[in-house]
């Protein structure tokens, strides 16, 4: 029977894909549509109860707050009739005291007066509703009741039942303003009763490999789980569809791209790179070798590559980025190098110019033959330089062009644009990248795709974040690499550490060296002036690092106290005025920050390179990249304000010459505290990638994403990127393997549906924001 009285007219089968209206009726099926966007039978299923309760773990009455829909399990105390005022609409009104064991709640029906002899005292039912106040007591209002005691005879078919199964297992399903939860519950239900048997998307073969349970049986057991057992190896089965669901996507996206005609680009004898790795004064690692042979392979190939390296800081990326750029070049092709600030790109254009030496002095007159000219092309151009810039890449006379992310829009056109590497933190997401897989605007190829991360990235974050790229990662350090010492400085218990550290400063700038000094902060809080703001406008996506707030660094404090009671973030601007005045007077200091003229920033990176500055004193702008083999310590403050990985970031920027490398991080964080164990678990290692997983341990992995809001909508429900590492790595073998040279899954359609079923448009979304 339907919810509006009239009898369901099943016309065949009801499957996954039946509307849940044919099932359950208008008037069940028009708020879960509305409220919840569950539209068909198969939607309804994948809406896991988000909990399941037992008697006696309900929701603590002790811990209720007005306005929360809550469901509380208790046991009936007393009930009180009252009779309405004369007049009232109200005919009768029940009161029942309802309490767990520890506190009480009332809760008031009206004109239900079978209530009163049904919920008579002792009798125990789950009680479901909001938390509203009446007289200064907290009152359960608009209650549902279900009365969980089966010895309650006849009487109990007025009320509504919400199912409960054996040992009084109650599933709690998220709910919505109008969606009780007895109307999930028997919407739930009723599907069950007519389900045909679910036929099952993944092959037989596979769910044997994989050692999980049938579909059919994960559905039905995952809403009425008969037991702990049953329940876990229902959500082992939803978990891993999930994970094939995402994983079929983005290899849908990888064999997407390998349909997509490219130029390719292969090795060219007697070339510029030919004549790079001749006169580069360092023998390739063992690493960039291999990872650069398999880059030179996919830019001879006839479709794009869409490859993400990644590797240890300093392993050396930028060289491997480079060679890269120059077997396009030779190819006749250009390349563009996008950094994610402008910092960053005005850096790496140096740092190509430092390598390449002749090499990089294309269009100069004493050039030789097989020279390249490297462009930097970012917002804070003069007008004239940025036009020289413009038609350098338009007429192909550039063969590298560096530039923030914003070249790629805005009406910047390229000759022969061959390839395209993105040197990035996460910023540049699936859907910028799905941008540069298609075709160009004026109908050329997609370009060759190279993605670098900054520092190592956890392993189930390349498998789904950066999912839809080819990987590598480029293992080993070059030689003669120092190593990095770092060190905790509890300043609070022991400001003599502090003070020397500041003379350790002073030692290695003695010695000829320069030293870091970071801080979370820019400080200088009064709001932007007007010319400020103005140049600001100019300073594109150039502020990362500005704040800390908007840094990875927010929130990764953790428990030592919250905001309140916590003394603001030092500031570069502060600090350096203090060091300058204080332990470090004498000594050449000078700020750098990203709301900086991009023009000032450009300077002071400069005037550091060339020794010039002693100590730079700057927030994480200088986090990635910068490369400034002289400078061999470097001090964190308030380091327990930044993540673990930004951490092993930023003291990547020491170590880099000959000498070793110190890094001083500062803290007042009290002993014992996660926050001091975090900045322990850095000073104690110094593998990127160990760092990185515990990182993500230590951190909501909404945060990782950067999709807390997405990822709570999406359909990644039983997935977690913490604990499901394997399951993810099996659906990304299985999917690969699925999918073949069949990427639209024609051939399985019922693939294709799991994948678009758990998979919608909020998770693309969650992959396009991360
Ligand atoms: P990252 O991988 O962190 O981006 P970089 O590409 O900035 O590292 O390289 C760090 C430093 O190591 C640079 O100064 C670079 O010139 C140097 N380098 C790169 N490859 C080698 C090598 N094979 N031998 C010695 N030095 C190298
Ligand atoms: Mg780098």
């Amino acid at each position: 029977m339907a919810d509006d009285g009239s009898p369901v007219r099943q016309r065949g089968r009801v499957t996954l894909q039946t509307p849940l209206r044919d099932v359950v009726g208008a008037r069940t099926a028009t708020p879960l549509a509305a409220k919840l966007d569950l539209a068909t039978v198969g939607d309804l299923l994948r809406h896991y109860p988000r909990r399941y309760e037992r008697r006696g773990r309900m929701t603590d009455l002790a811990e209720l707050v007005v306005g929360e829909k809550v469901t509380v399990l208790g046991t009936v105390r007393s009930v009180q009739e009252r009779r309405p005022r004369p007049g009232s609409k109200v005919r009768s009104m029940t009161t029942v005291v309802v309490s767990d064991g520890s506190a009480r709640i009332s809760c008031a029906f009206f004109n239900q007066p079978w209530l009163g002899r049904l919920l008579t005292p002792g009798v125990t039912a789950l009680f479901s509703g909001t938390v509203g106040r009446f007289r200064s007591e907290l009152q359960l209002q608009s209650a549902q009741v279900a009365v969980i005691d089966d010895a309650l005879g006849e009487g109990s078919q007025r009320i509504e039942s919400l199912e409960s199964f054996p040992g009084g297992v109650v599933p709690i399903y998220p709910l919505a303003d109008g969606v009780s939860l007895t109307l999930v519950q028997r919407a739930v239900k009723t599907v069950l009763d007519v389900l045909e048997t679910v036929d099952d998307p993944v092959p037989d073969v596979l769910l044997a490999t994989r050692g999980l349970t049938g579909l059919d049986t994960a559905l039905r057991d995952v809403h009425r789980p008969p037991s702990e057992e049953r329940l876990d190896v229902a959500r082992a089965r939803l978990r891993y569809d999930e994970a094939l669901a995402l994983q079929l996507v983005l290899a849908q996206r990888r064999a997407a791209a390998r349909r997509y005609p490219a130029v390719p680009c292969p090795p060219r004898p007697g070339g510029v790179l030919a004549a790079f790795d001749a006169a580069l004064p360092f023998p390739l690692t063992d690493g960039q070798r291999g990872v650069g042979a398999q880059i030179a392979e996919d830019l001879s190939g006839e479709h794009p590559m869409h490859r993400l390296l990644q590797g240890e800081v300093g392993s050396g990326k930028t060289v491997v980025a480079l060679r890269a750029m120059l077997q396009a070049v030779d190819a006749g092709r250009q390349a563009v190098l996008l950094a994610p600030t402008e910092v960053l790109a005005a850096q790496h254009a140096r740092s190509l110019r430092t390598l390449l030496g002749p090499l990089g002095r294309g269009g100069e007159l004493d050039a030789a033959p097989e020279a390249v000219k490297v462009t930097l092309l970012t917002g804070s151009l003069t007008t004239r330089a940025r036009r020289q810039a413009l038609l350098d890449l338009v007429s192909g006379e550039a063969g590298i062009a560096v530039g923030t992310h914003a070249l790629l829009s805005g009406g910047v056109l390229f000759a022969e644009l061959g390839l395209v590497v993105i040197d990035e933190q996460h910023r540049f997401g699936v859907e910028q990248r799905d941008a540069l897989r298609g075709r160009r605007p004026d109908g050329a190829s997609p370009p060759h795709v190279l993605v670098m991360t900054a520092t190592p990235i956890p392993r189930t974050v390349a498998m789904t974040v950066y999912g839809d790229l080819e990987t590598s990662v480029l293992e080993g350090l070059p030689a003669g690499r120092s190593p990095i010492s770092t060190t905790v400085v509890p300043a609070a218990e022991k400001p003599a550490w502090l003070d020397r550290a500041w003379q350790r400063v002073r030692e290695e700038v003695e010695a000829g060296h320069q030293a870091y000094v970071v801080c979370p902060k820019i400080g200088d809080d009064e709001p932007a002036a007007p010319g400020r703001a103005a140049r600001r406008a100019t300073l594109q996506d150039d502020d990362e690092g500005a704040d800390w707030a908007d840094g990875e660094g927010d929130g990764d404090g953790g428990s030592d106290g919250g905001p309140e009671g916590r003394r603001p973030p030092l500031a570069v601007l502060d600090v350096a005025e203090r060091l300058a005045a204080g332990p470090l007077a004498g000594l050449v200091l000078r700020p750098l920050h990203g709301r900086l003229p991009p023009a000032d920033k450009d300077r002071t990176m400069r005037d550091f390179a060339a020794g010039e500055v002693q100590v730079l004193v700057s927030t994480t702008v200088i986090e990635v990249g910068v490369d400034v083999p002289n400078a061999t310590i470097m001090v964190v403050l308030d380091a327990d304000r930044f993540g673990m990985s930004q951490l092993h970031q930023l003291r990547g920027r020491v170590g880099r010459g000959s000498a070793p490398g110190v890094c001083l991080l500062v803290t007042e964080a009290p002993p014992q505290t996660p926050a001091l164990q975090r900045l322990a678990a850095v000073a104690a290692t110094t593998d990127g990638f160990e760092l990185a997983e515990a990182d993500l341990q230590l951190r909501r992995e909404g945060d990782v994403l950067g999709t807390s809001q997405a990822g709570r909508a999406s359909g990644l429900k039983q997935l977690s990127l913490l604990r499901d590492r394997d399951v993810i790595a099996q659906a990304r073998a299985d999917a690969t393997e699925l999918i073949g040279d069949d990427p639209d899954l024609a051939g399985r359609p019922a693939l294709a549906a799991l994948a678009a079923s758990v998979i919608r448009a909020p998770d693309q979304e969650f992959l396009e924001k991360s």
